[in-house]
């Protein structure tokens, strides 16, 4: 078994005591311009985390965390926001409940809004001395609701994209458009909703990145020690033995 939906406690208890790896994939409910639904991040991140349990087994797929900080989006209804004091204090405890059990905890995020909560909260669980990191896809490419997300939502379930409404928005990169993102959000910037060109996308280029993204994903998880030759925290108390981090080394854009 793989997910953990499908587990009763004594298996989680058996996989987590063999050195696997909790993978919680981390999304956000908010609007993907006029031709992919709100839900987008959150399927994404899903879908490259069972797809890397399919190359690594010691990979136990955690429920996906469907809301994050997407107040940039908020403009646009149907977008669900818990900002990103929620988002961070949602993450340090599900992973200090996680690491009670699983040596290591994997949070596989998709929605380039978590990264400043998503930062924040590894500081504290890593000074905490447990073993939790962050994985992003390295997409580059497009910023939101472009020709990456298209391609990958078409890869995915092309029913669930409705290409005949998908329209161009600002063109200009992330740190361009940075500033005016945070002053006045992303409708006043595009009135789609889209920051990209969603019309030259592909499921077959969709499927390619998500096939680097697991291959990648898997790559991080099996260079994870086994249960024992790592630090674990046995109480409340901050460890002393080091623990394994890494930070995120690309923050996936507007996504
Ligand atoms: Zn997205």
């Amino acid at each position: 078994m793989t997910h953990l939906a499908d587990m009763a406690w004594p298996e989680a208890s058996d996989r987590a005591a063999s050195g696997d790896v909790l993978v919680i994939p981390l999304g956000a409910t908010e609007q993907h311009g006029l031709h992919l639904p709100l839900t987008t991040d959150t399927e994404i991140a899903e879908a490259v985390v069972v797809r890397a349990a399919l190359l690594e087994p010691r990979i136990v797929v955690a429920p996906a965390v469907p809301y994050g900080s997407s107040g940039e989006h908020q403009d646009f209804p149907g977008t669900l926001s818990i900002g990103q004091e929620a988002t961070e204090l949602l993450l340090v405890e599900i992973c200090r409940s996680a690491t009670i059990a699983f040596s290591h905890v994997v949070l596989a995020c998709t929605h380039g809004g978590n990264a400043g909560p998503l930062g924040r909260a590894l500081g504290r669980l890593t000074a905490e001395g447990r073993s939790v990191r962050g994985w992003w896809p390295r997409w580059g490419g497009d910023l939101h609701a472009g020709a990456t997300e298209t391609s990958l939502l078409l890869a995915l379930d092309p029913a669930r994209v409705a290409l005949d409404k998908a329209v161009p928005g600002d063109l200009r990169t992330g740190a361009e458009l940075l500033p005016e993102l945070t002053e006045h959000g992303v409708r006043a910037i595009s009135a789609s909703g889209v920051l990209g060109d969603p019309t030259g996308a592909s499921a077959e280029s969709g499927m390619a990145l998500l096939d680097e993204a697991a291959a990648d994903l898997a790559s991080t998880v099996a260079t994870l020690s086994r249960a024992d030759e790592d630090v674990r925290p046995s109480g409340p108390g901050p460890s002393s033995a080091p623990a394994s981090f890494s930070s995120s080394s690309h923050t996936g854009g507007g996504r």
